[in-house]
């Protein structure tokens, strides 16, 4: 039997990992198969122990079951236990299993390598408070940006993420705020960690947050540019990406810690992207 790697969602039909995984594998001569679980919203534990115990090796975690795969873990590492989700599994030495957190290196690697966006000593917004927020403030920290502000629908959320983040890289001026604060700033990288594209929405941010030199990034990706990406656009934001880099980059990384071996992500993004007319 091949080695066995799989990601847990629900849903999951439409997931791009078996298919990202599979061109790593083809790419590094691995030999190993990745599947699609469609675990019970109300079950992560059941399916994922029966998939461990049939010899599987390691997963990649999706929504709805971050916040489970962090309990199942035996061990974690440090950015997952502070990201408070796991998105990768791995089963080591006595069967234990070990949860990291891949989603923010994977954010901060389409950013540098893919986009060619230097991070040092930028200001950047991070709109958003939920899972995908909390999995790459760590990574940007460590990025050397000179200010992170974190902005939510929700202000408690952003306060709540900046009092467990807050010290880890003291020379960053790391803040958080509703809307209304964000009114007379502007920055370098606008990042929409809401999930208000999904339902074609947007959350209310003010006019003139960007310069000429904004990026604007989406972690959400679809065929089309998103909400966020088309108004970021007419407010003047010269680049604009969705989180597709995101994905692969992430991907990229369990395989890493899976195989120990690194696949290149340029031409498995290339073949994802949809084609342009
Ligand atoms: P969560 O459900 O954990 O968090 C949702 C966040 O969005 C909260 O901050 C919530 O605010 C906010 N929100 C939801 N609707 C609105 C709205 N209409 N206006 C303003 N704010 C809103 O979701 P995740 O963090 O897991 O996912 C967020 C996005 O990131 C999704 O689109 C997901 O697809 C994407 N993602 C992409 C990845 C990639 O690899 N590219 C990886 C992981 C996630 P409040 O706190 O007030 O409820």
């Amino acid at each position: 039997m091949l080695d066995q790697y799989a990601v847990f969602g629900n849903p999951i039909a439409h997931s791009k990992s078996p298919q990202i995984h599979t061109w790593f594998a083809q790419q590094t001569n691995q030999q190993l198969e990745y599947s699609a679980i469609l675990a019970p919203e109300d079950d992560f534990e059941a399916s994922a122990k029966s998939f461990f115990a049939s010899g599987g090796l390691g997963a990649n975690v999706t929504v709805p079951f971050k916040l489970d795969a962090l309990v199942f873990a035996d061990t974690l590492s440090p950015r997952a236990r502070r990201a408070g989700a796991v998105n990768t599994l791995q089963k080591g030495k006595n069967n234990q299993i070990y949860g990291d957190n891949t989603d923010g290196v994977g954010l901060v690697r389409d950013l540098t390598n893919n986009l060619g966006f230097s991070l040092a000593d930028k200001k950047v917004l991070l709109v958003g408070a939920g899972g995908a927020a909390r999995g790459v403030i760590e990574p940007l920290l460590n990025a050397g940006v000179a200010q992170l502000k974190i902005a939510n629908r929700t202000p408690e959320k952003a306060q709540q993420l900046v009092k467990i983040f807050h010290g880890l890289q003291p020379e960053t001026q790391l803040t958080s705020g509703n809307w209304a604060s964000l009114e007379a700033n502007q920055f370098d990288l606008i990042i929409n960690a809401t999930s208000s594209s999904l339902a074609g929405d947007l959350p209310p941010l003010p006019d003139h947050l960007f310069t000429q030199q904004s990026l604007a990034y989406d972690l959400m990706y679809s065929q089309q540019a998103t909400p966020f990406m088309l108004w970021a656009k007419q407010q003047g934001a010269t680049q604009v990406a969705d989180g597709l880099g995101m994905l692969v980059e992430q991907a990229a990384e369990a395989f890493f810690l899976w195989r120990q071996v690194r696949p290149k992500t340029k031409l498995v993004l290339e073949r994802l992207r949809p084609k342009q007319d």
